[in-house]
């Protein structure tokens, strides 16, 4: 059997050269780590989990118009992509005060903002992923003024889109984290909504119970990261009833 090309190993993923030119094998695993890599450890079907989770993102996103570089789910853990060129930006988008911001403006963690806060961080694991302004991305060339209209357009409407999915089943989005994604057609390039959208990626609050569905868990042992992201699949729909994914996940096709 012929070896696959390894692209990239990051902290959850792996990219692997795909079928076609053009497309990426994303494989999911089950690694987690916070505080940039300090805390690290392996959560049974983590990777499972958020292989389908993402799948059910992206696919609802491409099913109301925004673009997205997921073509198909390929098996239990791997996605097939469009390769794209990463923007080296983090772009988060928050609804109420959580994490970072909460710590930085002295705001109560839960407090629900004016309206939602775009923040952009420039994507480097080495300097900890450090929140920067339109000003530095501009200066340095990261993205045009035109690419950020759009990634802003982007942004707010991924919140719109998982907020409401979030709230149909009774979780508060907190605030969430997508990577934004360059692709060429011809003489054109576009943006695209790239990378993962997960309980990794976002923090999501159960709202009556305030419980935490995300890897806010993990970063502050607050219990089974596994039985929070399957309660997540479970309200949506992505798991069947009767699954367990902690070590032999049972997924439907
Ligand atoms: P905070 O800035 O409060 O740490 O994070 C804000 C949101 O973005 C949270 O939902 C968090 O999970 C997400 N986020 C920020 N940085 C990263 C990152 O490097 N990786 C992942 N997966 N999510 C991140």
């Amino acid at each position: 059997m012929a070896r696959r090309k390894k692209i990239y190993e990051g902290k959850a993923k792996i990219l692997y050269e795909g079928p076609e030119p053009g497309t990426i094998v994303q494989y999911f695993k089950d690694d987690a780590t916070a505080f940039n890599a300090e805390k690290k450890d392996v959560i049974d079907g983590k990777g499972v989990l958020n292989n389908r989770l993402s799948e059910f993102f992206m696919n609802g996103l491409g099913q109301i118009g925004v673009p997205t570089h997921f073509i198909k789910r390929l098996n239990m853990r791997e996605q097939l992509v469009r390769q794209v060129e990463i923007v080296p930006l983090e772009v988060i988008v928050r609804n109420y005060a959580a994490g970072t911001m909460s710590k930085r403006l002295g705001i109560e963690e839960g407090t629900q903002l004016p309206r939602p806060i775009v923040e952009y961080c420039y994507k480097d694991d080495g300097l900890g992923d450090p929140l920067v302004t339109e000003e530095h991305i501009a200066a340095f060339g990261w993205a045009s003024q035109q690419d950020m209209e759009d990634i802003l357009s982007l942004a707010l409407r991924v919140n719109d889109f998982l907020s409401g999915v979030m709230m149909a089943v009774g979780i508060k989005l907190v605030d969430f984290k997508i990577e934004i994604g360059r692709v060429y057609d011809g003489d054109f390039q576009r943006l695209i909504i790239a990378d993962e959208i997960s309980p990794d990626s976002c923090r999501l609050w159960d709202m009556e119970t305030g419980r935490k569905l995300d890897k806010d868990v993990f970063r502050r042992d607050l219990g089974s990261l596994t039985d929070a992201y399957t309660e997540v699949a479970r309200r949506l729909g992505v798991m069947p009833q009767n699954a367990t994914p902690m070590t032999k996940p049972t997924l439907i096709n």
